[in-house]
């Protein structure tokens, strides 16, 4: 798994710390040792002459976990104030734009981001590569391409990827893996943002997704859907998609379906756009009207009671949260107080969704969202306890220290945040 790194023999210390180490375990007091990329060490206290030729952070009690996962990531939205002003940047502004969208994932604590669909081809690809690159400091990332959609199924028609029948997404599930990325996108149902393609629509017919979600796995990558209807969702689970966003309206004989497709399937419900649209947006000056103010709300309480239903049954919910419009705007990611507030989960519960099921769904579970010996060193110093508020992980001014694949991202001595590595670099 590529991202910029430790250089191979840099030891670094985390003493008296307070270790939550995503293995399930109530948190612990210890030590933790990281050696070039990777966890050597978790809980032991660590002696005088281990301690000698590392950089030591003194913890102080605070807390250390592991990176987050956001699992519908949208680097490329622009923090628009509208669905057509997606497109508004002209590609060199917009790579940039995408660019410092990883910037700030990673400094609000995101190690790992799935994208979700990116507004241009190749943006979302660009992006990754540079990162893993080291050229530019961001989250691991698995990129998507623009969404796919029937000529009649669009929900935005500027970044969309149309696709007229079977043959045709089977070619351009082809081209997007040839171009190199981990997943491609398809957009399966309406949304209640739109007058005319609602929520409950669904676009797709099933021969194109049979079709396209077959030439992905064949070409050896994911599908994500858009998927808020019954029937779009029903199309997931018959046809193999792998990652299902949205779900909302789910009838008990597709709970049914999902529950026995639970090791299989992840779902991102993805509540933060849907309860800021209905709570914040007005208030913050965005103009929502009355009809998608009524069809929000609507969708917002039953995708609520759908998701409670879910982790009931053990379905696998992800963290992510759609993050890029004006309302919404990126480093405002707060979907685990959403977990906690909305869908009854414990603090606990709602970091394990985002740490260890994170490295799940990022195709790593042995290497990634854990606090463990052998696991790369994705670390976050936290100034206070988010088991005792969870909220403390929305703000990015908790998290002292920012560790990716072994390398400091953020540090802070005392009150003053060094300066992040792309200024620094910058700088020089
Ligand atoms: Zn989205």
């Amino acid at each position: 798994m590529k991202a910029a790194n430790g250089s191979d023999d840099s030891v670094v210390a985390f003493v008296d710390v307070n270790i939550i180490d995503s293995t399930g375990k109530e948190p612990y007091h210890g030590d933790v040792l990281v050696k070039g990329k990777r966890i050597i060490s978790v809980g032991d206290k660590l002696s005088p002459e281990t301690l000698k030729g590392a950089r030591v952070f003194q913890g102080k009690g605070r807390t250390l976990m592991s990176g987050l996962c956001d699992a519908h990531s949208h680097m490329s939205f622009n923090n628009s104030e509208t669905m057509d002003g997606l497109t508004n940047l002209d590609i060199e502004e917009h790579t940039l734009f995408t660019a410092r969208s990883a910037h700030i994932f990673l400094d609000c604590g995101y190690t790992m981001c799935l994208g979700a669909a990116s507004v241009k081809q190749r943006l979302d690809m660009v992006v990754r590569d540079a990162i893993n690159q080291g050229q530019i400091p961001g989250p691991r990332y698995l990129a998507n391409g623009q969404e796919m959609a029937p000529p009649d199924g669009a929900l935005i028609p500027g970044i969309t990827k149309f696709v007229n029948d079977a043959d045709d997404i089977v070619k351009a599930v082809k081209v997007m893996a040839g171009e190199g990325v981990d997943a491609v996108k398809f957009s399966m149902s309406g949304d209640e943002i739109l007058d005319d393609l609602r929520a409950e629509d669904t676009t797709f017919p099933d021969d194109m997704v049979a079709a396209g979600s077959e030439a992905a796995h064949a070409c050896g990558i994911r599908v994500c859907s858009h998927a808020r209807s019954d029937e779009s969702v029903v199309q997931c689970l018959q046809y193999g998609v792998d990652i299902i966003y949205h779900a909302s309206f789910v009838s008990d004989s597709t709970m049914l379906a999902l529950e026995a497709q639970k090791d299989r399937v992840y779902v991102a419900p993805t509540l933060n756009f849907p309860y800021a649209t209905v709570h914040e947006a007005q208030a913050k000056g965005f103009p929502v009207t009355n009809s998608q103010q009524t069809a929000y709300t609507r969708e917002l309480d039953i995708a609520i009671a759908t998701m409670r239903e879910m982790k009931k049954r053990g379905i696998k919910i992800m963290p992510g949260g759609d993050y890029g419009f004006a309302w919404t705007p990126h480093g405002t990611y707060r979907d685990l107080e959403h977990f906690v507030k909305l869908l009854g989960y414990t603090p606990m519960e709602a970091i394990l969704s985002a740490t260890a099921l994170g490295g799940e769904i990022m195709l790593h579970p042995n290497e990634l969202g854990k606090v463990q010996p052998g696991y790369y060193a994705d670390l976050l110093l936290v100034n206070g306890n988010p088991l005792e508020d969870i909220s403390l992980l929305s703000k990015r001014e908790n998290l002292d220290v920012i560790m990716i694949n072994g390398k400091v991202h953020k540090e802070t001595i005392g009150d003053h945040p060094l300066q992040y590595e792309l200024e620094k670099s910058l700088a020089k």
